[in-house]
């Protein structure tokens, strides 16, 4: 299994090699040369195994000779152990023909918990091999970078930095960030905005001495192996309800990408899914895109569903991919163009993705009305970013039925949902002490070359 780059002009590298780069040094993502399929059998043979299972089928033709068979499914059975629900992945029932496909059960409570257990397990049992380090710095608008503190505290080989706008995440967010006690989890608040935060990484990531020297590697969403990771709960689900003989739909709240990514690659799999849609929030240039062909950036407007407040979507960049005909060069132009604020879509390019992906868009306030209405009519807590996924999802019903992706845990976004539902969701009882736990930070500037010493600092202790 081979991984090139969206922009073409980097090292063709193999799976272990794509989850430690992250970012190719062409400035572009990793995609598979060519996803492999499943047929009709194999998917079929998934109903009913458990989840560890499924995620060893799903994505053992991708992963080549990184692992092998048994040590992979080790990795698999480590990586969800500590999720709170025997399923990893259950389905609830919002009405007719509407399901909720919980994804906050695992330790901090959104669905990034999926792919970032099992990248910290893949990546040091990878390093462990060779005794090497590494040290891994992220940007985190909130819910990557507690998944991420998570997943990686305590292991052997890798120090790992999250960088998060100083008093821009929510105060569960932030506790998941500060109180783990591993020496080599390393909670950075920035002065600036999530964007900020991300650029800083970006400088890192361009500046080849820094990051040679230090052995950079990258947990954010564009990582392959997070994406497919994410593939795997598709399957779970859509086979839950009778595919392959029955195709299903999903929506996604989407951000940057990544998840509905994941949901594309599953379908290329062979996966019968009907409509796949993009939900976004009052930051909806996806959402904009998808309708009239211009990917104009217009700004950050924050929003009470945080996780999905961006400028632009990192992973988008993969299915343009796609629909420019796997043409790196005309993806590298683009971006290039991006810098400028945006770009039009081709005409073939737009016509691929409107057959491919639907869109919608939730303000504010339809947001808060969904968290209420879904409350009444079927006890279901929904967090604001999983009401936005449920109100676009109402907006396209049909035969088939449609699964929409609650991606984290109501009492992870407790002053929103309490806003509108009158009530405070609680945290689960493994987690209740949160507020007692001490916390660990350092402040810094939104300072490129401090940034680096910091680091520098750090690792050689
Ligand atoms: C990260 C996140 C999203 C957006 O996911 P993308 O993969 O960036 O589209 C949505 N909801 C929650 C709760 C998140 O943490």
């Amino acid at each position: 299994m081979r991984y090139i780059s969206t922009r073409g002009a980097a090292p063709v590298l193999n799976f272990g090699e794509a989850m430690m780069t992250g970012l190719a040094r062409d400035g572009g993502l990793y995609v598979p040369e060519v996803v492999p399929q499943m047929t009709h059998a194999e998917i079929a043979g998934l109903a009913g195994l458990p989840y560890e299972e499924i995620a060893y089928r799903v994505m053992r033709p991708f992963i080549g000779d990184t692992f092998g068979d048994v040590e992979f499914k080790v990795l698999l059975s480590n990586a969800y152990k500590g999720f709170g629900h025997a399923a990893r992945a259950p389905l609830v029932q919002l009405g007719p023909n509407h399901f909720l496909l919980e994804l906050f059960h695992g330790p901090t409570l959104a669905f990034k918990d999926f792919a970032m257990q099992l990248i910290g397990q893949m990546m040091q049992a990878a390093l462990a091999k060779t005794g090497a380090r590494i040290t891994i710095v992220g940007a985190t608008s909130g819910d990557t970078g507690s998944a991420a503190m998570e997943a990686f505290r305590g292991l052997a080989n890798v120090d790992l930095f999250i960088l998060y706008p100083h008093g821009r995440v929510s105060d569960v967010q932030r506790r998941q960030m500060t109180t783990p006690v591993e020496a080599n989890v390393h909670a950075l608040a920035m002065d600036g905005d999530f964007d900020d935060c991300q650029a800083r990484v970006k400088d890192m990531f361009n500046d080849f001495d820094f990051r040679d020297g230090v052995r950079l590697a990258g947990v954010n969403s564009i990582n392959w192996a997070r994406v497919l990771a994410q593939v795997v709960y598709y399957f779970s689900a859509a086979v839950s309800l009778g595919a392959p003989a029955r195709p299903v739909s999903f929506t996604v709240p989407t951000g940057n990408f990544g998840d509905i990514f994941a949901g594309y690659i599953a379908r290329k799999m062979g996966l019968p899914i009907e409509q796949l849609v993009i939900a976004t929030n009052q930051n909806d240039i996806l959402d904009r895109a998808i309708k009239s062909g211009e990917y104009k950036t217009n700004g950050v407007k924050p929003s009470i569903s945080p996780s999905m407040d961006i400028q632009v979507s990192s992973n988008f960049e993969r299915a343009l991919f796609d629909a420019y005909g796997r043409d790196g060069a005309a993806v590298a132009a683009l971006m290039e163009e991006m810098k400028t604020g945006g770009f039009s879509i081709s005409q073939g390019a737009l016509q691929m993705l409107r057959e491919t992906f639907a869109s919608g868009r939730c303000s504010e306030e339809e947001t808060r009305a969904t968290i209420t209405h879904a409350y009444a009519t079927t006890g279901e807590v929904l967090c604001p970013h999983s009401a936005v996924g449920v109100k676009v999802a109402e907006e396209h019903l049909g035969q088939v039925p449609m699964i929409t992706l609650a991606t984290a845990h109501p009492a992870k976004f407790p002053d929103a949902v309490e806003a509108a539902m009158g009530t405070r969701p609680a945290l689960p009882d493994r987690m209740a002490d949160l507020f007692d736990r001490p916390e660990r930070m350092t402040r810094v500037a939104n300072d490129l070359g401090a940034l680096q010493a910091l680091i520098r600092e750090r690792i050689a202790l």
